[in-house]
């Protein structure tokens, strides 16, 4: 293995995009090491004021590529209380976590960031603008609500970003985001991003955006012959399983040696702590650690001593494993590129190896990138259950057993069983001999389910299922996902100024699925209509009981019409 230090050494920093200190201070303690891609390219236009259209998933860095600017450009001890900047999300999931990115980034800057959404009492949110906010993160619903009530001000709005913007047009709220544009100064900095980029969205972006910066997050084909020979598979699972998750997976993989990729040196440092308690000899590597202790890890590596190394991309630059076995994306990476170069890492002279991602729910598009950029099929397998890593502990215990039966000098154990005989059946022996070598051969007791999940439906570009429109007032297309539709009576309708949006936020808001999965709405006087996926409807009609639309409890039951 050697190691070539000048390479950490070089390539863009985030100090290289003319971010300011407290920017670049919360950066430093959050552990990021360099820009992605997308941070590369989106943050010089965007400091200068420009406005962007930009073509990325999740998973990228997204959030901080138009997040930091949006600080940049935020003035320094600002005191006003109508926002400077408003970020349009199409869910409540969205809202709270780019908020939290953005409140994390401006921490040092004091910025006060404020997540607004539907299917929430409005009264808190409606305190907290009247105290005073510089960024609102807002789905399009509730922000105009607030417009219209006079509660938000987007008079002095210098900029407006519209997040997955096309996952906000398949949610029917086009109607909305011109009604929010109009409501801000025409000369504000635009910036829309969008995993994919359909037709009514381009006519939005021409209509609303000048002569912005266009950016596609890469995705040209790698060159053929350099996918090596390696095993690639994928495991969904939800963020707080993860780190049970991979200990599992590493128990069952048995690798020789492996590298185990995370995003920050938090994570590293995090991982390589929670994987040593589990009995792994784990190392952690990262741009934050001298060169002294850079060399001592390497060299535990090197010597056997240590079987995992835990990594951020930076870090693990210029590496070369010998013995490597596995290559582990402990997230998605960030850009289909980053993966071809870990994987590149095993699989090497003829010898297979073994690449695993960690997959989020959300985070299916990025995989599907990678995996078309890569020009490899990632097998996306469960989890290894409780009952998986029993057999396979048991597994071992036999192994190592036989081995002991073929290999060993037994004889001075004999008088043991020779004992033990005549009080017990041989057959007893023999399992309480094989209780406590299966037990002496350690492993944790890691008796817990980790949750089966998939991937959350995503069947963007599937038009062909869409039924054609029930009628009745404000119908909408129907479902796209297909399977068994169940219709809901909804206790609230136009006298209480229901509109489907109003639906379609509080239920993506609240439950798992997406705008959609939901079919055809149907808003009457004093009640409305909505079918969903017959197997949510339980889960549905149970979040929309326990929340507010529009600020009120609704009656929420299964139609019985
Ligand atoms: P996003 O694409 O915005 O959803 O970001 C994906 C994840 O990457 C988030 O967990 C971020 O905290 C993380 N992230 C974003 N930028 C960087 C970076 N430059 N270095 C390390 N992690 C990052």
């Amino acid at each position: 293995m050697s190691t070539d230090q000048d390479d950490t050494q070089h390539g863009p920093t985030f100090d290289d995009l003319g971010l300011r200190p407290e920017l670049l201070q919360a950066l430093g303690a959050l552990g990021y090491e360099e820009p992605t891609p997308i941070q590369l390219e989106a943050i010089p236009p965007l400091v200068d004021g420009r406005d962007l259209l930009g073509q990325a998933a999740t998973g990228t860095g997204k959030t901080a590529a138009f997040s930091l600017p949006v600080l940049q450009r935020l003035p320094a001890h600002r005191t006003e209380r109508t926002p400077a900047a408003l970020v349009l999300v199409p869910t409540r999931e969205l809202a709270v976590q780019v908020s939290e990115a953005l409140h994390r980034y401006g921490k040092e800057m004091g910025s006060r960031v404020l997540p607004v959404y539907g299917g929430a009492p409005i009264v808190r949110q409606l305190k907290s603008l009247q105290a005073g906010v510089d960024v609102v993160v807002a789905t399009p619903g509730r922000a105009l609500d607030l417009v219209n009530r006079g509660a938000l001000d987007l008079g002095s709005v210098a900029t407006v970003v519209l997040d997955e913007a096309d996952e906000m047009l398949d949610m029917g709220f086009a109607e909305d985001l011109e009604a929010i544009l109009d409501e801000t100064p025409e000369e504000r900095q635009t910036v829309l991003f969008s995993a994919t980029m359909p037709r009514r969205l381009d006519a939005l972006a021409r209509r609303h955006l000048r002569d912005p910066a266009r950016i596609t997050i890469a995705r040209e084909q790698a060159a053929a012959g350099e996918a090596p020979r390696v095993r690639q598979t994928a495991y969904v699972v939800p963020r707080a399983a993860k780190p049970a998750a991979l200990g599992r997976i590493l128990d069952v993989e048995s690798p020789t040696a492996a590298i185990v990729f995370c995003r920050t040196r938090e994570e590293v440092d995090t991982l390589a702590d929670t994987l040593n308690a589990r009995g792994y000899r784990a190392e952690p590597l990262h741009g934050g650690m001298s060169q002294e202790q850079r060399d001592k890890v390497m060299g535990r590596v090197r010597s056997g001593t240590a079987d995992l190394l835990v990594a951020t991309d930076v870090a693990a630059r210029g590496l070369d494993i010998e013995q490597l076995t596995h290559v582990v994306n402990y997230d998605v990476p960030s850009a289909p590129e980053s993966y071809v170069h870990r994987i590149g890492r095993v699989g090497r002279a003829g010898r297979e190896g073994v690449a695993i991602t960690l997959a989020e729910p959300r985070e299916h598009r990025q995989l599907k990138t990678i995996e078309k950029v890569a020009g490899a099929k990632i097998t996306v397998e469960k989890v290894p259950t409780v009952a998986d890593l029993r057999a396979r502990r048991l597994d071992l215990t036999r192994a190592a057993l036989r081995e002991s039966l073929l290999e060993d000098d037994l004889d001075r154990f004999r008088v043991v069983v020779e004992t033990l005989a005549d009080e017990f059946d041989l057959v007893e022996v023999a399992l309480a001999a094989v209780k406590l070598a299966h037990e002496a051969g350690g492993g944790t007791d890691d008796d817990e389910e980790i949750p089966q999940v998939s991937f959350r439906p995503d069947n963007r570009g599937d038009k062909g299922g869409r039924r054609p429109e029930r009628g009745g007032e404000g119908g909408r297309g129907g479902r796209s996902s297909g399977g068994p539709a169940t219709r809901l009576w909804v206790g609230l309708g136009r006298e209480a100024g229901i509109r489907p949006g109003d639906l379609v936020g509080a239920i993506t808001g609240e439950t798992e699925l997406k705008g959609r999965d939901i079919g055809s709405i149907e808003i009457h006087q004093r009640f409305a209509l909505v079918e969903v996926p017959e197997p949510a409807a339980d889960d549905v009609v149970r979040a929309l009981k326990a929340t507010m639309i529009k600020g009120r409890k609704a009656t929420v039951r299964r139609d019985r019409g």
